[in-house]
């Protein structure tokens, strides 16, 4: 039943819909402009066979052209579905203005009521949306204008038609939109596995060298700190890989839940960086705070020791994280469990 809800009318989160967006517009344009060429053509011809009524058929044109451009100026989901039910629906009107004007206008009901209502089908996202609009179409197209009437063969074979091209319709929609959701979910996926640390969960070095640098441009007071585990191999070497990997977890936990707001990722190993947004004393009290909380998180007690060097806007990535190295190899050397500021200040809890 749920499933059947999501078919029906499309509410993805903001994320899902900026994709739907990015990958129907141009379906949605090339759709209606294919309508509109087709349309162009049927009138032409009409045209140079000395038709009647070339004014009526003509009226069909400031509809398609205006649904057009309010397509192509869309910029958002429920935008898009709105002007792709405009351009259907006056597409659908174009065509009964010029088929009124042909020499038997019953004939052309179906042929163009099929390929309109199979042409919609992967367009929108959504059943309500389709069904909606495929139904519009049939009605705009053979209101008054059906092959036959009820008790003749003709008028049946023609039902069928019109309920074969609806069913076809839906189970392209249905499939259309089941290809886009999977889509967008293995995208997710793989943004997330290329991204993400997967023992801890944070950024990995790739994502978190990536957001760093477009920090650095954009806030005024950063601060690089470099966290390693103390005596991780001694961890390791004496309870097993598998503790190491849940003293990991849990370092990585506290550095994630005191980063919010901040840059924060695994470097590597058991080294993991936080790019601050604050001035040196906030970076400092920031660092004391981590050394506290990753001590009350493990029992028995594990530490770790902190680099902290100011971020250098003008120069690469690499060179505050060289002097954020040098303060946590001098961190190392004063003892561990503490912070020291690169050069010229130096603390110690
Ligand atoms: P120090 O206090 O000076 O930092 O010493 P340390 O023992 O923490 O540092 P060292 O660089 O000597 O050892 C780091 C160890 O971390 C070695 C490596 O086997 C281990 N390691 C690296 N990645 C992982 C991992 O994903 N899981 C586990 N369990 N161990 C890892
Ligand atoms: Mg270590
Ligand atoms: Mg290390």
């Amino acid at each position: 039943m749920r499933k059947l809800f999501a078919y029906s009318y499309f509410i993805g989160d903001p994320e899902q819909q900026r994709q739907f967006f990015a990958e129907g517009h141009p379906v949605v344009i090339l759709t209606q402009a294919f309508g509109l060429i087709a349309w162009l053509c049927a009138v032409g011809l009409l045209l140079a066979l000395g038709g009647n009524g070339h004014a009526q058929a003509l009226l069909g044109a400031p509809g398609m052209l205006i649904s057009l451009l309010m397509t192509v100026r869309a910029r958002s989901l429920t935008q898009l579905i709105v002007t792709g039910v405009l351009g259907a629906l006056t597409t659908a009107v174009a065509f009964r203005l010029f088929v009124d004007q042909c020499a038997q206008p019953v004939f052309w009901v179906l042929p163009i009521g099929v390929a309109m209502a199979l042409a919609a089908a992967p367009v929108f996202s959504g059943l309500v949306n389709y069904i909606g609009t495929a139904v519009a179409i049939w009605l705009i197209l053979a209101w008054g204008n059906f092959p036959s009437a009820p008790g003749q063969l003709d008028f049946y074979l023609a039902l069928v038609a019109v309920g074969g091209s609806l069913f076809i319709g839906i189970y392209l929609n249905i499939y259309f939109l089941t290809l886009r959701v999977r889509n967008f979910r293995a995208r997710k996926e793989l943004t997330t596995l290329a991204f993400k640390d997967s023992v801890t969960g944070l950024n990995n070095r790739r994502k978190f060298t990536l957001d760093a640098r477009a920090a650095q441009q954009l806030h005024p007071e950063l601060h690089f700190l470099m966290i390693d585990i103390d005596d991780f191999k001694k961890i390791n070497d004496t309870l097993g890989h598998d503790a190491g990997d849940e003293v990991l977890k849990k370092t990585a936990a506290v550095i994630g839940r005191l980063s919010a707001g901040h840059l924060c990722g695994r470097l590597g190993g058991e080294e993991f960086g936080v790019v601050f947004r604050g001035d040196l004393a906030a970076a400092c009290a920031f660092a004391e705070r981590l050394l506290h909380e990753v001590r009350a998180a493990h029992l028995p007690v594990r530490t770790v020791s902190i680099g902290i060097a100011e971020f250098d806007k003008q120069a690469d990535l690499s060179v505050s994280y060289r002097h954020a190295d040098q303060a946590l190899y001098s961190a190392k050397h004063a003892g561990k469990n503490c912070y020291i500021v690169g050069s010229p200040q130096r603390a110690l809890t």
